[in-house]
């Protein structure tokens, strides 16, 4: 609730959002799609500084190795892109378009969506397995970080005061790298139960590189280590892409979700796992 906001402000620029969220004479909140504003549970925020008129902030571009999502970019945009190809593009894309429902996708940032690092979130796992870096900038000054550095600490300690997510950087990968993305809810525009992200490069059958992580189904989005372990370096195939989901699956600590028990949800993860690491390699050896 906002009991004590009498100010909003529209920065058309990242140095006036930043001005203003390092007044320290009110106490002043970031908001971009204000889609999770509902569920702030700080009472005494004064000011809001809403993103959404900095246009500086709302791009897709591409490098010969990065591609760049500005933070406040629309996860619609993200899903309908057609510059977004290659493995990296399928596996944003894929994504996107499985958050909420069209008219929640036309709001929910590329940044909010990890800033706010939710359990149901989408994206994060996605960042995650793509080894994405996150610019920050506090006015002009800026710096770059990995995501899971990111993650590990939280948005809310991570940031400096004044301090705000511009852009996204995701690498591109080429041939020999396949992905994929499965999110497991109840309906198409539920929250998910389970949100899956795989990222693996081959070279003649044999794993040189694998990126499993998850979301929902834990706290935190949670790379999937022990299950990577049992891949790389090991010819691909089904008993060994079913001994790694088994990994997984036992690994994690799972969150309790009042729509499906911890034992339920757990075996479908390892299906979720074990099928969409055949995917992947399937794709990354075309
Ligand atoms: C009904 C409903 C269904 C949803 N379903 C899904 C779903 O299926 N999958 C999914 O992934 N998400 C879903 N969401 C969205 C998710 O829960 C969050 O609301 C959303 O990711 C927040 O993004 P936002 O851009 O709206 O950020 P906001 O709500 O505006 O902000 C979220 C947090 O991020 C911070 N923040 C935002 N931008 C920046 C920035 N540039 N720099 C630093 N901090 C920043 C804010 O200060 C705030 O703390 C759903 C939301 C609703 C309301």
């Amino acid at each position: 609730m906002l009991k004590k906001l009498t100010r909003f402000y529209y920065p058309k620029t990242i140095e006036e959002a930043c001005l203003h969220l390092g007044n320290r004479e009110q106490k002043t909140a970031l908001i971009a799609g204000g889609t999770s504003e509902v569920l702030r549970n700080d009472n005494n925020v004064e000011a809001l500084v809403d993103l959404t008129k900095v246009k500086e902030l709302c791009y897709i571009r591409h490098d010969s190795a990065y591609i760049h999502i500005g933070a406040g970019t629309p996860v619609q945009d993200i899903y309908k892109s057609k510059d977004l190809k290659g493995p990296s593009g399928e596996l944003l894309k894929a994504a996107a378009g499985k958050i909420g429902s069209t008219l929640l996708r036309n709001s929910i940032t590329a940044a909010g969506n990890l800033a706010g690092l939710f359990p149901w979130s989408d994206l994060p796992p996605v960042y995650m397995v793509l080894g994405a870096e996150v610019v920050c900038r506090k006015g002009k000054p800026k710096r770059t970080v990995p995501v899971q550095r990111f993650i590990d600490t939280r948005a809310s300690q991570f940031l400096a005061e004044a301090e705000i997510i511009a852009e996204i950087m995701v690498p591109i990968y080429g041939k020999g790298t396949g992905v994929h993305f499965a999110k497991f809810a109840k309906t198409s525009n539920d929250y998910a139960m389970i949100s899956l992200a795989i990222r693996l490069t081959q070279k003649s059958g044999r794993i040189e590189q694998a990126r499993i992580a998850v979301n929902a189904i834990t706290a935190t989005p949670t790379r999937c280590l022990e299950a990577e372990k049992v891949l790389e370096g090991q010819k691909g195939n089904a008993e060994l892409f079913a001994e790694a989901a088994k990994k997984a699956a036992s690994s994690l600590t799972i969150r309790r979700d009042i729509r499906a028990s911890n034992d339920y949800r757990k075996e479908v993860l390892e299906v979720m796992i074990r099928r969409g690491l055949q995917e992947a390699f399937d794709k990354a050896g075309k």
